[in-house]
């Protein structure tokens, strides 16, 4: 017998997997978690019936929310994640040698749990001893917070379930207030081809609370529609300004100086969103 996965991406619309093996499948208190295992990405992170993350492709989005906001900011020492449960954001933030402290707060315990067991090259930062682990709501943890942190990444599900308030004007204006002086913040914010709405709304406003408000891209073949984008905010540093001399060379597969500039570079579609 052959087992596919399919995610429903639209109504009409989905993308397909081979399984090799289910691995593990429960209800947890936030939503429904499935790791499973497939013939061409490897292990397979899937909350509510959506792609989350595979062994095969996890280092362009996770490269991409990190080191983009992480070579901008010129000294990052402090740095806050909110969701990014699978642990990737965690280990890339871990590559910057100026970062003293890496806390997340992810606010379901069990996705931690089973990317432990089943996508370890992904969860390995959780134990270095720069990186804390808080089990809680991200929301609350930002509402709470104040001038604390020099770049914010916000590497949460979509809008929906305990998600939902991530993706709030009022939530961008508490990251404004947990960042310090010079902060920067990066959201993940779907794609252009099914949430145009999302990314609209993202960007506009983040423009009406940091002075510096920009959109970009990159490629990820299990993610709707293939091509995904960041929304980044900052308060002083221009993410397209990043003085050469300021690169030092990282061990990545996606990332490089040159990208980093490219993927500012929108197809007009995209550049219209942002009007
Ligand atoms: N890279 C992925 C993407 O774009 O699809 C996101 C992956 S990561 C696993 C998303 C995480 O955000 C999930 O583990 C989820 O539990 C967490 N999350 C959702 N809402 C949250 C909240 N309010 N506070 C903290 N974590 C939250």
């Amino acid at each position: 017998m052959t087992l596919w996965f399919t995610e429903k991406q639209t109504k009409s619309f989905g993308i397909t997997a081979k399984l090799t093996k289910g691995l593990h499948s429960e209800q947890t208190d936030f939503q429904k978690l499935d790791m499973i295992q497939t013939e061409e990405f490897g292990n397979m992170l899937v909350l509510d019936g959506m792609v989350m993350t595979t062994e095969k492709d996890e280092f362009v989005y996770h490269e991409m929310v990190v080191h983009v906001p992480l070579f901008t900011h010129p000294n990052p020492k402090k740095v806050l994640i909110v969701g990014g449960g699978d642990g990737g954001t965690m280990r890339e933030v871990l590559k910057h040698p100026s970062v003293e402290k890496v806390i997340q707060v992810e606010i379901d315990q069990k996705v931690v749990e089973y990317s432990k067991q089943y996508l370890p090259q992904i969860s390995c930062g959780y134990d270095n001893p720069r990186a804390e682990l808080i089990i809680g709501d991200g929301f609350m943890h930002i509402l709470n917070s104040e001038n604390e942190y020099d770049v914010i990444l916000v590497d949460s599900t979509e809008p929906v379930g305990p998600a939902a308030n991530l993706f709030t004007k009022g939530f961008y204006a508490g990251i404004a207030k947990a960042l310090k002086e010079d902060g920067i913040f990066v959201a993940q914010t779907d794609n252009p081809w099914f949430k145009a709405d999302l990314i609209r709304n993202a960007v506009r406003d983040t423009r009406e609370i940091f002075p510096v408000a920009r959109l970009y891209t990159c490629n990820i073949p299990t993610y709707p529609s293939g091509m995904w984008t960041f929304t980044i905010g900052s308060k002083k540093y221009e993410p397209l300004q990043v003085e050469t001399s300021r690169f030092f060379e990282l061990d990545t597969k996606y990332y490089t100086p040159e990208l980093h500039k490219a993927s500012f570079c929108l197809p007009k579609f995209v550049e219209d969103l942002c009007k």
